[in-house]
Parts: C-alpha cells; sequence; structure tokens
C-alpha cells in the first residue's frame, strides 16, 4: 500500500495526546488531538499507515466521506460524525 500522507498536530506528532478528532477536507487528512494550539503552530506530516499502527480503532473511519469530520471522547470510544 502506498504511503498516504496525514497532517497532524504537534501532540499526535511527539504522541503525548491520543488522537481524538479526525478531518477528511479535500481529500486530505488530518489527524488531532482536539485541544489547543499555539496559533503559529505547523502542522506535520506523517504516514497513515504509522498512525493505524500506532492505534488500530482509527480503521473504524477509514471510510469517512470527504469534507467531513469525526470525533470521539475516548480512544475506543463511539466516533460522531459531522459535516464540515
Ligand atoms: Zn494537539
Amino acid at each position: 500500500m502506498a504511503e498516504i500522507p496525514v497532517y497532524v498536530c504537534s501532540h499526535i506528532f511527539e504522541n503525548t495526546r491520543p488522537i481524538l478528532l479526525v478531518c477528511k477536507e479535500n481529500e486530505e487528512w488530518q489527524f488531532l488531538c482536539g485541544g489547543e494550539h499555539e496559533r503559529e503552530e505547523i502542522p506535520r506530516v506523517v504516514g497513515l499507515n504509522h498512525m493505524l499502527e500506532r492505534d488500530n480503532t482509527l480503521s473504524e473511519i477509514m471510510g469517512l466521506e470527504n469534507d467531513s469530520e469525526a470525533e470521539r471522547q475516548e480512544v475506543g470510544g463511539t466516533w460522531l460524525i459531522s459535516k464540515l
């Protein structure tokens, strides 16, 4: 499988918080902690398969439609999906 790029916040990049918010916009994935960030934070890019290895519950929302977001309260929790 080809490497699919994912934009992540610094917390996900450094693995200090779990992924609780996933956005798919313009066919681009963002995996975020759902928390606050510095305004000038620079998004980082990682490979989707590395994120799935870290947290296989992300596979539940791999069919997310474009221009949608999925949010959950905790790892293993129910995803709430909404349109962007
Ligand atoms: Zn974050």
